[in-house]
């Protein structure tokens, strides 16, 4: 498996907001954080785990919170964001929502 370096993850999120109209979180530094932290799970793991929650570091078991993870476009719709603040709806962003926390929307 090929490692990723941080300008690839920076790459990904980049495509992935742009393909689906979503809007990447505007602080850099917190970005920064989340970008380091897909990159950390992607080169341990070999997929993009969500950097917010505990994987059991098996693809099929942690199947639903690769990133963009199931629960994104739900919690986009419902409180502007995911859960990780990554990717925000874009009438959120235009509307400068600031992200907060949100519960967790997966089942345990
Ligand atoms: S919560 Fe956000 S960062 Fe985490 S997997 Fe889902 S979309 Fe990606």
């Amino acid at each position: 498996m090929k490692s990723k370096s941080t300008e690839d993850v920076y790459e990904f999120v980049r495509r992935v907001a742009r393909h689906q109209g979503w809007e990447l979180n505007p602080d850099d530094a917190f970005l920064k954080d989340v970008v380091e932290g897909l990159k950390t799970n992607y080169n341990r793991h070999g997929y993009f785990l969500c950097p917010c929650r505990d994987g059991e570091g098996d693809r099929a078991a942690d199947r639903d919170i690769i990133c963009p993870c199931v629960y994104n476009v739900p919690d986009q719709n419902e409180y502007g964001h995911c859960f990780c603040a990554l990717f925000l709806s874009r009438e959120f962003a235009k509307r400068g929502g600031v992200p907060e926390p949100i519960p967790e929307r997966r089942p345990e």
